[in-house]
């Protein structure tokens, strides 16, 4: 039981649905019939204020437990995801022109990624649904989550990857001992096979854009970027944003907190996509309908935010909408060169989709979506770590090498205030 949720709510036709009542989706619209988890803030306020949570002991993302859909007697996983720092930086608020500036690093996570918010979730919620075996679709992080995750209490996973996955982030998930199934064809593919075995062979089933739990999970991030200020909302925020899973769930954790009287207005959220995977920012561009929008070819250096088809778009465009926000794309090279810029600036140390907040915030502070005057987050999704070879690509377009040296001091010190010198 999940006393504080009210019901499911389809995000396109808006029918109500008792969370027993269905599996996923809405049956009327089929697997993009995405619903919307609706709670009862009344009841939400009668047992919790944000004292309670201010004074919670509990670290992770479960000190939000009651603001969350899950049954207050199941047991959540061990790893500890969420929690994660929120750094102030007045050098990088210099740079880009702004009045405040926060990084949100959440390469800190147990696998390395925010991913890790939404598999948390999977985990228990698989376990209130008394599935053995959880299954997804993914190209990298949200898999690894899975697996890392399944793998902390002791469960199977299955995950279905193109075939032309990253070899790094298969042997992650073959790390954490995942059945890894490559799939001859696209993440398309392999996430239309993920539907149909998981409905065979009755697996939990935590694909992106399809479970609704998962968006309720990463909302958690918005919750401690508003606790972490003190309750005090910053003016915008800016997402990497690939599915739309992540900016969905943003703003529906700052919904909650606004519906609860715990925050006095929104931030506006800023998606940030790359130009070879701008999906929404077209649509959000030209005013295009995103139900009926057909897929883009998507191919960008940044592979945990290329998608064609965003499966969240729905969410992820009301998230901007309502916010009055925007989208903005930008080029890889400023996506691979935003990588040492946080790192030099920041100590965070981001893979090619988490540098994209950066990009995607230089290029809207251009735009005129962000003032001189605003305090501004961005949250950096993912660790370096997964992709190190776009590292050395960024750093290489920076001109900056590093010093072949002789083992010998005397030479070290020449080179040294030859160096200093310069
Ligand atoms: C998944 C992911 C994103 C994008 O999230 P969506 O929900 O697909 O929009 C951004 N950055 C990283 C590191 C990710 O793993
Ligand atoms: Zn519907």
């Amino acid at each position: 039981m999940t006393p504080n949720v009210a019901h499911l709510r389809c995000v396109i036709c808006g029918a109500e649905y008792q969370p027993g009542d269905v599996a996923y989706v809405c049956p009327r619209h089929g697997d993009d019939g995405i619903l919307d988890v609706v709670y009862d803030y009344a009841a939400i306020a009668s047992t919790v204020d944000r004292d309670t949570v201010d004074e919670s002991p509990d670290p992770t993302m479960w000190r939000y437990r009651p603001l969350l859909p899950v049954d207050p007697d199941t047991p959540v996983p061990p790893l500890r995801v969420g929690g994660t720092p929120l750094y102030e930086s007045l050098r990088l608020a210099d740079r880009i022109g702004v009045s405040e500036m926060w990084v949100k690093d959440e390469g800190v996570q147990p696998t390395g990624s925010l991913k890790d918010r939404a598999s948390a979730m999977a985990i228990v919620k698989a376990d209130e649904a008394g599935a053995a075996k959880i299954a997804t679709a993914s190209t990298g992080n949200a898999a690894a989550a899975l697996a890392g995750l399944a793998a902390s209490v002791g469960r199977e996973s299955v995950i279905f990857v193109p075939a032309s996955a990253p070899e790094a982030k298969v042997a992650q998930l073959l790390a954490y001992g995942a059945t890894v199934l490559l799939v001859d064809g696209s993440y398309d593919d392999a996430f239309e096979l993920c539907l149909r075995a998981s409905d065979t062979f009755g697996w939990y089933n935590r694909n992106t854009g399809y479970n609704p739990y998962m968006s309720e999970g990463k909302k958690t991030v918005a919750y401690e970027i508003a606790e972490d200020l003190g309750w005090q909302v910053p003016d915008v925020v800016v997402v990497p944003v690939g599915d739309g899973c992540i900016i969905g769930g943003v703003a529906k954790g700052f919904r909650d907190l606004l519906a609860l009287e715990w925050i006095d207005r929104m931030p506006r959220l800023i998606g940030a996509q790359a130009e070879g995977s701008a999906f929404l920012t077209e649509a959000w561009e030209r005013g295009e309908d995103v139900l009926t929008k057909p897929p883009i070819e998507a191919s960008t250096v940044a592979d945990s935010i290329s998608a064609g088809l965003p499966r969240d778009r729905i969410k992820a465009m009301r998230a901007v909408r309502d916010s009055d926000g925007a989208f903005v794309a930008v080029p890889d090279e400023a996506i691979l060169e935003a990588i040492p810029a946080l790192a030099a600036t920041t100590g965070v140390f981001p893979e090619p989709a988490a540098a994209t907040a950066l990009a995607g915030l230089v290029a809207a502070r251009k735009a005129g979506h962000v003032e001189p005057g605003d305090r501004v987050v961005i949250i950096s999704t993912g660790t370096g770590l997964k992709d190190v070879p776009s590292v050395r690509r960024g750093v290489e377009a920076t001109g900056v090498e590093p010093v072949r040296v002789p083992a010998d001091i005397d030479a070290v010190e020449e080179i040294i205030l030859r160096l200093e010198a310069e």
